[in-house]
């Protein structure tokens, strides 16, 4: 690893006079960042967040990045996307069209649930990170504001899932006629893969350090020792390190609070709902498959049931872990964080943190079997002999995903390493280690 590694002894007042500090988003721990070489990244010593990355060229890559992106996605929506063929009738739809579909069979809100995810949120994205990256030409609470959505927006960025989406409906199609790709599947295809470069190779600390200065802080920081025991606390917006009482930050102006509020009380809040909605999510039908004029409903779990017994086994497994059992395993994961971290029991930090993260990281997979119906109802759409068209089910398991995703976003992960600074401050021998 990169960074010093810091002292952990309580005496011991920072002297590095020019390296930068970061109070680490994740466990509130305060690391000095030495040099780090191109292409290296600094991660925390504790809870190993990823702080930092140094990317060669961070200004161009990413420009070039996000411009060919936006030029993917331009010839993407110009013609068809994919196309199906049953019996001699054939079906063809673009990207545009898939919405279109939706919108005149009043589920709007799927259809800007997908304009948003898929088209609206990454092109936004990818022209923040030109607007961001090409310098100093605009005014500077442009940036910052830029900046501040930019950062907001990237977690609602779904290409690469309805790409799977589309995959996952090849196979679901393949048992009733030819499915196959249009000329615009490519650049899609490009777009995803160049979008997600950009995002991955703009640095959230670099990215903050070209826009502003970080505010100054006028006390003796103690590496190596949590940002709460010391006064100070991490703007979750910019990064910059603040005093707990300061409520506004200096560089992008959010206010915030040394740990999120009622952070556990709102998690909790959504976590109820989701599982509210999530019972009938499950029991109720996502789509309605009509087929010679008989309409079948089918649930998330009847899909799953029908791809296995037709022998598309893999895909099986992927229907069912990211709709079945990623949602369950998600819930319970975030009661128990909750529900752990307002205990005072001796529980591993080390795997909470890995179980956030996780849900985290996995939580927007969820979102593939929504992708899945959209395409669906768009493609096939063959009048009498076959149609497929959303149901409530669908919409409700949609928003099961966005409230669960909020609901890890509300989430403070500092509060699971809250508890080690409280046992450390009685044994200080034992440093946090
Ligand atoms: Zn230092
Ligand atoms: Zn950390
Ligand atoms: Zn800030």
């Amino acid at each position: 690893m990169l960074l010093h590694v810091p002292q952990l002894r309580s005496w011991l007042v920072c002297s590095h006079v020019h390296d930068p500090h970061i109070l680490c988003p994740q466990c509130d721990l305060l690391v000095a960042i030495p040099e780090i070489a191109v292409g290296q990244k600094a991660k925390c010593p504790r809870c190993h967040t990823t702080l930092t990355s140094r990317w060669k060229e961070p200004r161009r890559r990413p420009i070039a990045y996000a411009v060919s992106a936006l030029f993917m996605l331009l010839l993407s929506n110009l013609f068809p996307f994919v196309n199906m063929k049953v019996a001699g009738l054939g079906s063809e739809v673009t990207l545009i069209q898939i919405p279109q579909v939706l919108v005149s069979d009043d589920y709007a809100s799927m259809a800007s649930l997908f304009m948003i995810l898929v088209q609206l949120m990454p092109a936004l994205g990818m022209i923040f990170i030109i607007i961001l990256c090409q310098g100093t030409s605009i005014p500077s609470h442009w940036q910052i504001s830029i900046a501040r959505n930019y950062f907001r927006l990237k977690a609602w960025c779904m290409v690469e899932i309805f790409l799977a989406g589309v995959l996952v409906s090849f196979v679901k199609l393949m048992a009733y006629g030819d499915v196959g790709v249009g000329t615009s599947f490519y650049p899609f295809v490009l777009f995803c893969i160049l979008q997600l470069r950009a995002f991955q190779c703009t640095d959230r600390y670099w990215i903050w350090q070209q826009v502003a200065p970080a505010p100054k802080l006028e006390m003796p920081l103690r590496v190596g020792e949590s940002g709460l025991s010391q006064g100070l606390r991490s703007c979750h917006c910019c990064m910059a390190i603040l005093p707990v009482d300061q409520k506004q930050c200096g560089r992008c102006d959010t206010s915030g609070h040394a740990r999120r509020k009622n952070s556990l009380q709102w998690t909790m809040a959504l976590l109820i709902t989701s599982i509210f909605l999530y019972i009938p999510a499950n029991l109720l039908p996502i789509m309605i498959t009509q087929v010679l004029g008989t309409p079948m409903p089918s649930t998330i779990m009847a899909g799953v049931v029908l791809l296995w017994s037709e022998g598309s086994y893999p895909v099986a497994m992927v229907i069912l872990i990211a709709s079945i059992m990623v949602p369950t395993l998600k819930m319970i994961a975030i009661g128990w964080l909750c529900w752990d971290a307002n205990s005072n029991k001796e529980i591993d930090r080390e795997r909470l943190h890995v179980i956030y993260e996780v849900v985290e990281f996995v939580g927007r997979w969820s979102m593939i079997d929504v992708f899945v119906i959209a395409v669906l109802s768009a493609l096939v759409r063959m009048g009498q002999l076959m149609s497929i068209y959303p149901d409530i089910g669908a919409l409700l398991f949609a928003s099961v995903v966005i409230l669960t995703m909020f609901a890890a976003m509300t989430f403070d992960p500092r509060l699971i390493w809250d508890r080690a600074v409280m046992k450390s401050a009685k044994e200080p021998q034992d440093g946090g280690k």
